[in-house]
């Protein structure tokens, strides 16, 4: 978090380097570290007055301290505090213990009541020796490590809290707005402190559920640093510069049109039109178009791609695997070639897979601008790839990109644009050549996503992003049925499969992927595949697993989409991207291990012909048991809706955002302490409080945004 941290982590004792890994080393960062719960210190129970179940703290003398053996092995201890008695059971325990809670001592204790037969007990409490001040507010318990115990957290919280500088970053209007929503003034210092230690008399319920106003206004100011960092971010780039791309009559993007064997979408006509209007300008783009799996993205793309080629520039085209680069490489040669021909131009292609001589040739075209579009994984820009004028980016299904991933992908475009020659450094990374007194200009950004993002993450999250949406699908697509199948009808699905390819139709079979072990995930699908070879004779089916040599994976590719190959049983490879529109069944084993999106994207491989399309989702409920809650909700969510926003609507609801930030790979978790679900108002209030602070009281910003994100500012803006 620190630049000094490395150095220092050698001298560092092991709780503190505990701290660091949980990103506290600020004063700040402790002071915004706050408790999970609470335990209520300030009084004594009387054992006469205690509840079942009750949280308490006891005071009394040990009357008895045994070793006992049933059920295991356990010092027994029993405690009198004049009005009944307690035992004390520990599991583990050092003669430390016997000897502090000996007979005769006199003790505090502090743990959960259980009653019943025997009289109360406490497993495993809290104790010291009895006596000594009751503190006069609840006592914090912070979310720590295995190696940073409680005690030694508490007191650094402590220390942060008194340290930190809390002053007010809030400007007076926005003081008062934030009262309007939240009603009861509480200022962040108030807050801190109130959450770290509140008194005993504050309804603990109020505090964990996060309704108390304290918790209000902390959940206020983090959304008003997400929301500011992001305006920043935009503000940033909209100072930069990028070539203005005017999409000329006549031009290459028309010809494309014209040569197309379908017609736009009023939605694809809508979202080409945002599109052109960026380029237009002087200031790099930055937008997301999202759109349903087969809503027709990849035109889209080539279209930009034609209005950037036609004013004289380079763009390049992103995939997140080798599969889904190649098929757009296909595509896009069928489409963009006879066309770039007569102009001397050609597409290249790149991947980390490719030979060297070859490389070499695509890395030379695209070098001396001969390749006017660069197809590729993202060994486009992570190579040493030197473009002559990249003016246009196209990042396709971003969100299979992690954050960090994507924010490296950033750093490395924002370092590729090219208006004044340059040359590549050894990291891959682009040096201008000097003089670079003219303005130093950015690619245009366009990032395609088929998952699109709930009305409150891109409200939240995608703040800085302009975003496109297609929200319809070409014409003359059949729906797709969806079944729910229990694994033990198998033999009737094949004989489903054998229906479809006497049609001349071709099967996606698609087999779990099983997290623990990748070599039990490849078994299963070469079983699978033996199987379907026996029962489908005369039909060739093929097998498709992440494991495979890049080069089989293409040769099976091929077959498949050339029609060749029947039936393709695969593990999850297929997942993005591939099109054939003549595949008309996707069976989808073991439905139940799969997230929602990905069932829906997995679904999406088929109905995109016009021939009637299926999904089965076959499962297996684990031995004589049913299926866990959730997976019944996702499959039962499949079968109600095809509809991807309702689809990623419900799959927020399932997993919450963690999962669709990708922020799981990062380790930064965005939002600790509002809940987009529960505190829209508040979030509404940051929207609108953002862009006036940034204007008005800049200063007050940057400080608010430093003490609420540090480092982590940079996460937010992948
Ligand atoms: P996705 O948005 O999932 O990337 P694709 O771009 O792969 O979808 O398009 C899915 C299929 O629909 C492709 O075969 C594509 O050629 C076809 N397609 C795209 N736009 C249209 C359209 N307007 N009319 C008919 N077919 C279209
Ligand atoms: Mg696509």
């Amino acid at each position: 978090m620190s630049e000094t941290a490395p150095a220092q982590s050698r001298s560092l004792s092991a709780p503190q380097k505990a701290l660091h890994k949980l990103g506290l080393v600020r004063d700040i960062d402790l002071a915004l570290h706050l408790p999970l719960r609470y335990e209520d210190e300030t009084r004594i129970v009387k054992l006469r007055d205690a509840r079942e179940g009750q949280m308490a703290q006891i005071e009394g003398t040990v009357t008895a301290s045994q070793i006992g053996h049933r059920p295991r092995r356990q010092l027994l201890v029993t405690l009198d505090d004049g009005s009944d008695t307690c035992t004390l059971r520990f599991f583990t325990f050092y003669p430390s213990h016997q000897k502090a809670l000996a007979v005769g001592a006199r003790v505090r204790v502090h743990g959960e009541l259980r009653g019943g037969f025997m009289g109360w007990t406490m497993v495993h409490p809290a104790f010291h020796a009895a006596g000594g001040e009751l503190p006069d507010a609840l006592t914090p318990v912070y979310p720590t490590s295995a190696t940073l115990p409680q005690a030694y957290l508490r007191k650094a919280v402590a220390s942060g809290l008194h340290r930190a500088d809390l002053s007010e970053t809030l400007p007076p209007e926005l003081l008062q707005e934030l009262h309007a929503v939240v009603r009861t003034p509480w200022s962040l210092r108030e807050a801190l402190r109130y959450l770290h230690h509140p008194g005993p008399e504050v309804s603990l319920a109020a505090l964990e559920d996060r309704t108390h106003p304290a918790w209000q206004r902390l959940k206020a100011e983090e959304l008003l640093a997400q929301q500011l960092s992001q305006l920043t971010a935009k503000q940033e780039r909209d100072a930069l510069h990028a070539p203005a791309l005017q999409a000329r009559p006549g031009g290459l993007h028309e010809q494309l049109l014209a040569v197309l064997p379908f017609s736009l979408t009023g939605a694809q006509r809508r979202v080409v039109e945002d599109i052109a209007r960026d380029l237009q300008r002087q200031v790099p783009m930055h937008r997301l178009l999202q759109g349903d799996v087969g809503s027709g993205k990849t035109v889209v793309a080539a279209l930009s791609a034609a209005i950037a080629i036609d004013a004289g520039w380079q763009c390049a085209l992103m995939a997140p695997t080798e599969i889904l680069a190649q098929q757009h490489f296909t595509k896009l040669i069928g489409w963009l070639e006879p066309l770039l021909a007569p102009l001397g131009k050609r597409v290249a292609w790149l991947t980390g897979s490719q030979k060297k001589k070859q490389r070499r040739e695509m890395l030379d075209l695209i070098a001396s601008g001969e390749a006017a579009l660069v197809v590729g994984t993202h060994a486009v820009i992570q190579e040493q790839v030197q473009f002559q004028r990249l003016a246009l980016a196209v990042i396709d299904e971003q969100h299979r990109f992690g954050v960090a991933q994507r924010l490296a992908l950033r750093e490395k475009m924002q370092g590729t644009a090219a208006a004044l020659p340059g040359h590549a450094r050894a990291d891959g990374g682009f040096v201008r050549a000097e003089p670079a007194e003219a303005p130093t200009q950015e690619p245009h950004m366009l990032m395609m996503t088929a998952t699109p993002i709930p009305r409150t993450l891109a409200m939240s999250y995608y703040a800085d992003l302009d975003v496109s949406t297609i929200d319809e699908l070409p014409p003359g697509r059949t729906p797709i049925v969806t079944k729910v199948v229990a694994d033990s009808r198998r033999a009737e699905v094949v004989e489903r499969i054998r229906g479809q390819l006497a049609q001349g139709r071709q099967v996606y079979w698609v087999c779990p992927l099983i997290e623990e072990s990748e070599a039990l995930d490849l078994s299963n699908a070469t079983a699978t595949h033996a199987e379907l070879t026996e029962a489908l004779p005369g039909v060739l089916v093929g097998l498709l697993h992440s494991r495979m040599p890049v080069a089989e994976k293409k040769a099976v590719m091929s077959l498949f989409t050339d029609g060749q190959m029947g039936v393709l049983v695969s593990t999850t490879v297929i997942e993005v991207g591939v099109d054939v529109p003549n595949a008309s069944l996707m069976v989808i084993e073991h439905a139940e291990r799969f997230g929602l999106s990905q069932l829906h994207q997995l679904r999406g491989r088929v109905g995109r012909g016009a021939a009637a399309s299926a999904c089965v989702l076959m499962y297996s409920p684990p031995d004589g048991g049913r299926l866990g809650e959730t997976a019944r909700e996702r499959l039962r969510a499949m079968v109600e809706t095809s509809d991807g926003f309702e689809i990623a609507r419900r799959d927020l609801e399932i997993r919450g955002p963690g999962e669709f930030l990708g922020a799981r790979q990062s380790g930064a978790p965005l939002l600790r302490f509002a809940d987009l679900a529960t505190d829209t108002h508040l979030l509404d209030w940051a929207r609108r409080a953002a862009p006036l602070m940034l204007a008005r009281h800049r200063g007050l910003a940057e400080k608010h945004i430093s003490r609420w994100l540090g480092a982590r500012s940079e996460f937010l803006k992948a």
